[in-house]
Formats: C-alpha cells, structure tokens, sequence
C-alpha cells in the first residue's frame, strides 16, 4: 500500500488521539455495551438451537417482530454457557443475507433448472415420493421373520433438532415408516 506523506501524517494524529484515549482511562468497550443495551433493552429474547453444527450451542435471537436485531449465546445454556464460535456468531447473516432461499426450490428429474415451489407443494410431493417409494420397496418377511422395513429411504436428523424432535423423528421413521436406515448429524 502506498502511502502519501499527508496521509502518513493524517494516520499518525489518529492513533496518537486513539492511544491517548486509553491511556486516559476511557473505557471504550462499556460505551460499546451500552449503545448495544438500548438497542435490545425493552426486547425479549427467542432462545434457539444453532442450526450449524453437532454442537448445539444455545443461542438467543432478539426480534422487534419484523427484524432479526441481535443474536448472541445463551448464558444459561448448559452446552455452551454464552459462549459461541466464528460461526455461531455469525447467525444474523443467515437471516440477512441476501442468498437466503425463502421458498422450497425444485429441481425436475432430467431438468437443469431450479424451480420456485410453494410449501405446500413441497410437502405434498415429498409425502407422495415417500409412500410410492415405501409401497414399492417395503420388506415383511426375511427369513421367515417379520420385518416390515424398507432399506429405499434414509433418514438424516440435524443438529437443529432438539432430544425431544430427534427421539419423535426416531419414532415416525422406524415405527411409522419401517426405515432401517437412521442417522444423525451428531455422530457423523
Ligand atoms: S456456535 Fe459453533 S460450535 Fe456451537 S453449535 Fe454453532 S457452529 Fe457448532
């Protein structure tokens, strides 16, 4: 980088104004903290699950209703106790960002285009592909034991899910669906 002379004087003033300020005491980081209190002070924090990784550090989301304005750990989270990684402190952006997807996408068999689908659309067609494919592939008897199983669809649960949503997943595939093939991000 190139650096003129009066942009070298210029830099110099701002760090000796800078360094001057610490030195006098003035306690940036409590101002920082405060500005950071009005902003969420009369809101109520949603706890939540960060949906990132294995982890699932608990994280709390401040929303006036429209917009997301602050996430941060949640202290009385027994995982990570406030604390979060690069990533986790970064949630915001997964709200913000502007390469959000807002609508189930489609891609036709054969086709190289992605389609925009309503939700409901999406869940009709996954509970129809779910039953063809089960219909189609679903096993009684190996062996001369009842199995009722289909080895034609898998099941991936992710760190989003809670116990109680994983164990009621758990449930509808084995039980519901005869799926053999389980698993969680967790233990990948
Ligand atoms: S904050 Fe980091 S470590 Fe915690 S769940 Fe999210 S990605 Fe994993």
């Amino acid at each position: 980088m190139n650096v003129t002379r009066r942009q070298f004087i210029k830099l110099s003033g701002a760090m000796a104004a800078t360094l001057a300020v610490v030195e006098l005491g003035f306690d940036d980081k409590k101002a920082k903290a405060s500005a950071k209190e009005f902003k969420i002070a009369k809101i109520k924090p949603t706890p939540t699950i960060c949906p990132y990784c294995a982890v699932g550090c608990g994280i709390l989301v401040y929303s006036d209703g429209k917009d997301v304005l602050y996430t941060e750990g949640d202290p009385d989270h027994p995982i990570n106790e406030g604390s979060l990684c690069s990533k986790g402190t970064t949630l915001r952006q997964v709200y913000t960002s502007d390469r959000r997807v807002k609508k189930p996408m489609y891609r036709a068999p054969g086709s190289d285009k992605w389609e925009e689908k309503d939700w409901d659309w999406a869940l009709n067609k996954i509970a129809e592909k779910i039953k063809e494919t089960r219909d189609k592939t679903f096993i009684t008897k190996e062996n001369g034991i009842t199995v009722n199983k289909t080895e034609a669809i898998a099941c991936m649960g992710g760190a989003a899910l809670d116990n109680e949503e994983t164990y009621l997943l758990s449930k509808l595939m084995r039980a519901g669906l005869g799926l053999t093939y389980i698993e969680h991000q967790a233990r990948i």
